[in-house]
């Protein structure tokens, strides 16, 4: 059995294809069809979802969430709660991974063995790779990662038996994390043009906004600051996500709130909420305009604009949206679910081996988020030389040749990096790959370095000693992240021994 997992920042989702080729979502074991992405520990045992989400209120130091913001960053750990262990977001994402897979294979009563799970378009490969490693540790076996709005794209054209040639705008946001991708889609061809994103910018970030300013409001008339009351500022978020979500369909909401003797109640109404949020609106905005101009298209070429994601609710974001592309956005996918049911397609199309779904042969292109380049040096200074290019068509490689400097040289030395900039200070340098060269090679041999980014995203890096026509192997990248096979060991037996409801 197969299923696709949308791993979301608040929500998570998983999907099947059904017997009649149809992408269904799976419910949890508490009826619902989607998870909150919280874990509540309760001595040795995590529980994740609705409960861990309640209980996060009122038991801050208990809970963990908003784990999927920290992917990749080696320097983020958390204590696990009612252990002196500590855990990273890779560990964390894949205790809720563990609940996912748990309830999918009680609904289906199979196990699960193969799963694709969506991360966001604009990922890069610290990320990716962490998402792959929490899977792992459970032992799962990752068929494809794939980005989300491509995912919604591919469960777009799953509605439709006859797909019209058509360009779509995919707007993804997210509890905490921001995605766009300009997609055309045939009726046996799914082509993302261009992607751009922000992997820090959600729901979340609008929840802060609303924090900040009772926090400010507080401290004017009670003198109270409220970052130092651990209790009310969690009641205090959960409160203004409540306010966000209410404000989507009321014009006004009161947020109350107490700490030191103090009790306050801030009213927000739908204006003052979308005054708060414009700067992070336009953000998006900016964006949305960067991949269309990416596309070589503009918007009279965009024949829709698909909502994705929870955020999409808040009712500003339409109007922006339809304000500067003259496009009302299409609301007919379910902004919550639509991302778990494009893997779910994903997965299916996996299953037969070549790309044949029950319906057709149909071919899904994506393309990179970031550009891949290598530190060189010019005149003594360092500059970051871009090899392959941002929104190139997936899998891709690119090669450019070295020489070695001395007679006998043991070693080539390579900085990858992720990232735009030619200076390598606004870069982020994924890793360090060393490449031992076989002995006798004299001074200014020439060796190809091909570095590409596979199916899922990820860098790989191989040499190939053009002199004598051999292939010098994969050149291993030293992520920050990288974790050895016993470290790994290590950690799947503390994860798989964590009673997981
Ligand atoms: P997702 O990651 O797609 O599950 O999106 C979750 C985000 O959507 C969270 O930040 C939620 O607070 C937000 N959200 C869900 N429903 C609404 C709503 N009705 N209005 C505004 N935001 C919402």
């Amino acid at each position: 059995m197969r299923v696709g997992i949308d791993l979301g920042t608040t929500n998570s989702a998983v999907a099947y294809m059904n017997e009649h080729g149809v992408a269904e979502i799976l419910t949890n074991c508490e009826g619902e069809r989607t998870t909150p992405s919280v874990i509540l520990m309760e001595g040795d045992k995590a529980i994740v979802g609705e409960v861990a989400k309640e209980a996060s209120v009122t038991q801050v130091d208990d809970t963990i969430q908003f784990v999927k913001r920290q992917m990749g960053n080696p320097s983020f750990k958390i204590p696990l709660p009612g252990s002196d262990k500590m855990i990273n977001a890779v560990e964390a994402s894949a205790i809720i991974l563990k609940k996912l897979v748990q309830d999918a294979e009680q609904e289906l009563s199979e196990e699960i063995h193969d799963v694709v799970i969506t991360v966001p378009a604009y990922f890069d490969d610290a990320k990716r790779n962490a998402t792959i490693e929490a899977a792992e540790m459970l032992g799962l076996n990752v068929l494809k990662i794939i980005n989300e709005p491509t995912s919604a794209a591919l469960a777009y054209y799953h509605l439709d038996n006859e797909m019209k040639d058509q360009n779509v705008a995919i707007y993804d946001l997210g509890g905490g994390t921001f995605d766009v991708s300009i997609v055309n889609i045939t009726n046996n061809e799914i082509k993302v043009l261009s992607t751009d994103g922000d992997s820090n910018l959600g729901g979340f970030d609008f929840d802060n906004a609303i924090v900040d300013h009772v926090i400010n409001v507080f401290e004017d008339e009670t003198g109270v600051d409220l970052y130092d009351d651990d209790d009310a500022m969690q009641e205090l978020r959960e409160n203004a996500e409540k306010c966000k979500r209410s404000l989507s369909r009321r014009a006004k909401y009161v947020v109350p709130v107490s700490s030191s003797g103090h009790s306050l109640k801030v009213e927000i109404t739908k204006d003052f909420f979308n005054e708060l949020i414009n700067p992070l609106l336009n953000r998006t905005k900016i964006v949305m305009e960067d991949t269309v101009r990416e596309a070589n298209l503009t918007w009279n070429d965009i024949d829709k604009v698909l909502l994705v994601g929870g955020s999409t609710r808040v009712p500003m974001i339409t109007e922006m949206i339809e304000s500067f592309t003259g496009i009302s956005p299409s609301k007919e996918l379910n902004p919550d679910e639509v991302v778990a049911l494009g893997a779910a397609v994903q997965a299916s199309l996996i299953d037969m081996g070549e790309i044949e779904t029950t319906r057709q042969n149909i071919i899904v292109k994506d393309v990179n988020s970031h550009s891949l380049g290598t530190i060189t040096t010019d005149e003594g200074i360092e500059i970051n030389a871009i090899i392959l290019h941002r929104n190139t068509e997936i899998p891709c490689s690119s090669s450019q040749v070295f020489y070695t400097v001395a007679d006998n040289q043991e070693a080539i030395r390579m900085r990858i990096t992720e990232g735009e900039d030619t200076d390598p200070e606004y870069v982020h340098i994924i890793g360090t790959s060393v490449l031992d060269l076989p002995p006798g090679l004299p001074a200014d041999s020439p060796i190809r370095i091909t570095i590409s980014y596979d199916k899922n995203g990820i860098v790989n890096v191989v040499a190939e000693d053009v002199t004598n026509n051999k292939d010098l192997g994969e050149m291993v990248i030293e992520r920050q992240s990288n974790i050895t096979q016993v470290e790994m060991e290590k950690k799947k037996e503390v994860i798989l021994a964590i009673e997981v409801e």
